[in-house]
């Protein structure tokens, strides 16, 4: 209740500078006014919270308004792109970076800081934390009325000492829905309970500090044998690049960092990566051959087998096999989020919100979707493209180009780009695979498919390959620094072992 009341103290000496603001120019509440509708209402004795309305439809003095859902790979290349002197530019979403994905597995096991892989939305677009009109908003959309241009917003609170959320919603000219995916589980039991999933830095934090912990706990005295390789054991389920990664990440931990610095209880480490068909499946034979015997190699256990059920200290396999583990990360693939399935939008075949050829969601109007929670609707008759960053990206980069040619054209307002030529559609090109298998070495296969002609390489070169295409790719010279600075640490000090 005390929240509510300072919250209303806090709306009423609002309300009353948004009445001078008002009487000074009836234009000038728009980007002042969402804090001011979270509002209470004050009867004679009791203070009621009732729902906050947000950030209204834009006046005709201001810039159109390009809402972004979501700050992943699609979004924050759609931001980085979009004229600030065009659109004020709003992005909602759970956090308040960008993950850079491809380097996150090296995170969890202190090859790289976890800052080193996250970038700020500020940084990227700068115009969010500057311009008068532009926000960022650290809240999940919970739904979308795309025929009064709206989303409805609930703030992240985290647990923090707040009764409950704050609901908002937010008007837009222009919506871009990026809300990427979430792990698949397939329904199988207890994996959301005791897995860890490997999307988010806090993933790989938790990762971290389970890792850093068991090794800690197999070395107290008294513990018994079979505790010890239980607690040691780490179980990766899911053989496609990023449970290799992974895989490869932590036999290099093993070998290097903690033969030498826990020394007592080298011999009962073990990693098992347990994949249904053949790991690395997008790989051709070749590669695929190099990358089971590189990871044999550095005693990586490769088994073949279907989780039919996860408990909290072990795995149940089809087989009827048990597996004891310490450590569960869970990397099978994506599917549609909750808040995809929930969107009254049309559908693309497996779930995702359906696009045209420019990306637009066919049937609303000023909605567009990028990124892994986007396919092309059937009628397009192209195929649904693979849930990558260099697909998000490039979908990013393609609509801003696309909404800057729309606003600069007179469009950019909601339902007035009907007439806009809208020029080329959308077309992607597979730039190529690449994937790190520990012990410096990695896969490149830069051809369209496996089946095509071209470069595929595997070895050190590869990783060589590796490493320096993604220092490119990483956003800003900061991050990029850091990078650098933490691999050079790592190989003249080894990795950070401490449990912070
Ligand atoms: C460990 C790992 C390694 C990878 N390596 C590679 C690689 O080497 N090469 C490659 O091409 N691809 C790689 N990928 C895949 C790549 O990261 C994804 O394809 C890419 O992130 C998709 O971008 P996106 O913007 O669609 O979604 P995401 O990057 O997942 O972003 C989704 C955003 O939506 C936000 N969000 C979620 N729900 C809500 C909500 N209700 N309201 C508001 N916001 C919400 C999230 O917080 C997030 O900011 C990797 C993925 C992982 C996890």
């Amino acid at each position: 209740m005390a929240f509510f009341r300072n919250l209303s103290k806090f709306s009423a000496i609002k309300a009353s500078s948004t009445s001078r603001l008002r009487n000074a120019d009836p234009f000038v509440l728009s980007s002042f006014t969402w804090l001011s509708y979270l509002s209470t209402r004050i009867s004679d004795e009791k203070i009621e919270p009732v729902q906050c309305s947000g950030l209204g439809p834009t006046k005709p003095h201001e810039k159109p308004r390009v809402v972004v859902l979501g700050s992943g790979w699609a979004g924050c290349r759609l931001m980085k792109g979009l004229d600030p002197k065009l659109y004020d530019i709003v992005c909602v979403s759970p956090r308040n970076h960008m993950v850079f994905t491809p380097l996150l597995a090296s995170t969890c096991v202190g090859t790289l800081e976890f800052r080193s892989v996250a970038e700020p939305i500020g940084r990227i677009q700068p115009a969010i934390s500057t311009e008068p009109g532009s926000y960022f908003f650290l809240a999940n959309c919970t739904g979308i009325d795309a025929n009064k241009h709206v989303v409805h917003c609930e703030t992240v609170t985290e647990g923090i000492e707040t009764p409950e959320p704050w609901r908002f919603s937010v008007s837009y000219d222009k919506l871009v829905i990026a809300l990427g995916s979430q792990p698949s589980t397939f329904g199988i039991h207890g994996v959301k309970e005791h897995a860890i999933f490997l999307r988010e830095v806090y993933h790989a934090q938790e990762i971290r500090r389970r890792l850093l912990l068991n090794l800690m706990l197999s070395d107290v005295p008294g513990i018994t044998e079979e505790e010890k390789r239980r607690l040691l054991h780490c179980v990766v389920v899911g053989g496609g690049p990023t449970g290799v990664e992974f895989s490869g990440e932590l036999s290099d931990f093993i070998m290097r960092d903690v033969r030498q610095r826990y020394a007592h209880v080298k011999d009962y480490i073990h990693v098992t990566l347990i994949e249904a068909n053949e790991i690395l499946s997008s790989f051709d034979d070749r590669l695929r051959g190099y990358a089971t015997k590189q990871l044999t190699k550095s005693g990586v256990r490769l088994v073949r087998g279907i989780v039919k059920g996860v408990k909290a200290d072990k795995i149940l396999l089809d087989d009827g096999t048990e597996v004891p583990y310490g450590l569960l990360v869970w990397s099978t693939g994506v599917g549609p989020s909750p808040i995809i399935h929930s969107l009254d939008l049309p559908k693309a075949p497996g779930g995702r919100i359906g696009v045209d050829e420019w990306l637009r969601v066919p049937s609303v109007q000023d909605v567009f979707s990028i990124g892994d929670c986007s396919g092309f609707v059937e009628s397009t008759g192209k195929p649904t493209l693979p849930a990558l960053a260099q697909v998000a990206e490039r979908q990013g980069k393609y609509l801003a180009n696309l909404l800057n040619k729309i606003g600069n054209g007179g469009g950019g307002r909601a339902e007035c780009a009907k007439d806009i030529e809208l020029g080329e559609e959308f077309v992607y090109k597979h730039l190529g695979s690449m994937a790190t298998i520990g012990r410096f070495k990695a896969l490149v296969d830069l051809r369209e498919s496996k089946e095509a002609k071209g470069v595929s390489l595997a070895g050190f070169f590869s990783f060589f390959i590796w490493r320096s295409a993604y220092l490119t790719r990483v956003v800003s010279w900061r991050n990029r620094f850091y990078v650098v600075i933490n691999w050079v640490t790592t190989l003249v000090f080894g990795r950070d072992i401490s449990r912070i």
